[in-house]
């Protein structure tokens, strides 16, 4: 067996970031695109001692599983040629394995606790936000789309389905006005031109929208021009530029300058009953800037924080830090079942729209706290004040993919809460922290999965930790 070698083999299983796993002369091969049941022919790329990596050449024999995309990029997203059933169950089985391997956990015990995953009603334009890079094309166009994996290069794509409608007028829009204005797209490679991203919200509750122009430079030529076009659309509610002068991956740079309307959005997200997870009435609605963190996807959102509100187990007299809280979208879902809580968060932008959202729903029993979890928290440990009033009964956290930091994780286990909520966004970085707070007096009593990002590998996870 060699490099450049045609294989033929069937998928049998699938990896973490989606690709299919065949076996072929005592070997595990990834093929990326190929798909559970699927018989492939693929040229091997990459050997190694036991496993290598093949390129996906012919589909011998579809598998039962695939389904035609509906959309002509979808080698883009890593789950688009599966059914909707099928990703759910692979999700299901990522969370599982990604327990059982990184967190050292049973099989039987993971059977035991995890629920089974909270599945999407429509697994296509669900996203509230969209994050389009500008450049050029060969004619010397400005272009719109995503990039081509792993690379910088843009394929021009302005109406992803996972999105919404008004993306696409949007982006009809500005780059109709580079176009006739002869307004350069940024070039990363030379840092030149202006436009870099055009970033863009929509509140799926409020049907507000929200443009930002990411543009390499302080002002836009003929800004009234694109101002006016932009304003018209229905729901349009802010239209700022952004500016960003580095030479980075990082979208936003850190000024805005409202151009036309508001600073920000609102959207309202509702309870739902964990029992069949229809809407309850009771909605908290929330002022989203352009740079705060905010769930893309508002239907799975409700579910995976009614979920959250659930495990906690509030009766109305606990104490509850929310830690990662954003612009405190889980603290003021909470509140109104707490008697107090505390959320805390890196982002000052995203305090003051926490603090913000306190106010515009009428919630007094909390308050939000900006810095580093794991240096907030211990420092409340060890000056005492944690032993009294401020003592937590609960703790949720929502940390970005990264996971917890260890320090965090100590001074929460040393503050003995009852209960303790884990909402991740991956899974990998949620099992190793699970192992901690096990071996540090903690088990986990339920886990479940729900999916806030269809046709792709990526899976949210509510665990709910007790104190043994
Ligand atoms: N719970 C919120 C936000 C979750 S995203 C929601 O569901 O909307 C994770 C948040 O953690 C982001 O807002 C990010 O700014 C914040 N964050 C990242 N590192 C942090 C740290 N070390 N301490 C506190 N917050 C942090």
């Amino acid at each position: 067996m060699k490099k450049n070698d045609l294989i033929t083999l069937t998928i049998e299983d699938m990896g973490a970031d989606g690709a299919g796993i065949g076996r072929y002369g005592g070997m595990a091969f990834f093929v990326k695109d190929a798909v559970i049941g699927d018989t492939v022919t693929a040229k091997i790329m990459k050997l190694k001692k036991t496993y290598g990596y093949a390129r996906l050449m012919e589909i011998k024999e579809a598998s039962p599983e695939r389904v035609e995309p509906r959309c002509m990029y979808a080698r883009a997203c890593q789950l688009a040629q599966m059914s909707y059933t099928s990703q759910l169950a692979f999700k299901q089985n990522k969370v599982k394995n990604h327990l059982i391997r990184i967190g050292g956990f049973e099989e039987r015990f993971i059977d035991r606790v995890m629920e089974p995953i909270v599945g999407m009603e429509e697994p296509f334009f669900y996203r509230n936000k969209a994050q389009f890079p500008i450049g050029t094309d060969n004619l010397g166009n400005p272009v719109a789309g995503f990039y081509a994996g792993r690379t910088h290069h843009i394929v021009a794509n302005t109406n992803c389905v996972l999105g919404v409608a008004a993306n696409e007028q949007v982006l009809k829009i500005v780059l109709g006005y580079m176009k006739e204005y002869g307004i350069s797209a940024y070039d990363e490679r030379m840092q030149k031109g202006l436009i870099r991203h055009v970033l863009i919200r929509y509140g799926f509750d409020s049907g507000e929208i929200m443009v930002c122009i990411v543009a390499n430079g302080t002002r836009l030529p003929e800004e009234s021009a694109l101002v006016e076009r932009l304003r018209v659309l229905e729901g349009m509610k802010s239209i700022s530029l952004n500016t960003n002068m580095q030479n980075t991956n990082v979208v936003l740079g850190e000024h805005t300058r409202v151009i036309w309307g508001e600073p920000v959005i609102t959207d309202a997200l509702y309870l739902r009953d964990t029992a069949d997870f229809h809407r309850i009435g009771e909605k908290t609605v929330y002022r989203i800037s352009p740079q705060s963190f905010y769930q893309v996807n508002p239907f799975q959102t409700e579910k995976l924080y009614s979920l959250a509100l659930e495990y906690a187990g509030l009766t109305g007299k606990e104490t509850v830090w929310d830690l990662y809280c954003g612009i405190g979208t889980i603290s003021l879902f909470l509140a109104r079942s707490a008697k107090q809580v505390y959320g805390v968060e890196v982002v000052p932008q995203a305090v003051a729209d926490a603090k913000q959202n306190a106010a515009i729903n009428g919630i007094g029993n909390v308050e939000f706290l900006a810095g580093k979890a794991e240096e907030i928290l211990p420092a409340f440990y060890a000056s005492g004040d944690l032993e009294e009033r401020k003592r937590p009964d609960v703790i949720v956290v929502d940390p970005p993919r990264k996971g917890c930091d260890r320090m965090c994780i100590e001074t929460m286990i040393r503050t003995q809460a009852e209960r303790i909520v884990y909402v991740s966004c991956d899974s990998a970085t949620l099992a190793r922290d699970l192992r901690e707070f096990c071996d540090g007096g903690y088990e986990v009593e339920r886990v479940r999965a729900v999916d806030q990002f269809g046709q792709t590998v990526h899976v949210e996870t509510c665990v709910l930790l007790g104190r043994k």
